[in-house]
């Protein structure tokens, strides 16, 4: 109902839960970006594309969840870009557009089911993403910064 949604704001350092280490490092938003959200969009995974700076549009895959340094009372956001960056972007502008749902938030049994799942959501991103009506979007306006 929410989507397709557009959003920018500064990434900052997440809660270390080591994303990166399992090679799907997450960019995170800061608080007043997420608490800019509709509060009624479902925790999930979700697709789309995004941008770092005024940098290339690549896809993504984002979650929505509840941010367990806030002790799940407050969301957290999270990008993972699909793309190998030569360095981090901590305290650049991260532009995204939430454009479909994958999933919801599920509890994994261990961590190679978990990176299983996410290798398929990125999966189905790739595909979603590649159909005209949602690679129209990489294209959009929102994407070229103003100066
Ligand atoms: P944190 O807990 O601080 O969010 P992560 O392990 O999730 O740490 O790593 C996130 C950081 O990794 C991002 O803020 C960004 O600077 C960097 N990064 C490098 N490549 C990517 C990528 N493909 N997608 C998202 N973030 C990336
Ligand atoms: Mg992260």
């Amino acid at each position: 109902r929410h989507l397709p949604y557009f959003c920018r704001g500064e990434v900052v350092k997440g809660f270390g839960r080591g994303s990166k280490e399992l090679g799907i490092p997450t960019a995170n938003f800061s608080e007043q970006v997420v608490e800019s959200f509709p509060s009624d969009i479902s925790t999930g995974i979700y697709y789309g594309w995004a941008c770092v700076g005024n940098g290339d549009v690549h896809k993504m895959v984002l979650s929505i969840g509840w941010n367990p340094f806030y002790k799940n009372i407050k969301k957290s956001v999270e990008t993972h870009i699909i793309h190998t960056f030569k360095e981090d972007f901590y305290g650049e502008i991260l532009s995204i557009v939430i454009i479909g749902y994958i999933r919801p938030e599920k509890n994994f049994d261990s961590l190679e089911a978990l990176i299983s799942a996410i290798q398929e959501d990125i999966e189905e991103a790739n595909r979603q993403l590649d159909l005209p009506e949602h690679l129209k979007l990489k294209d959009d306006n929102f994407f070229h910064l103003p100066e």
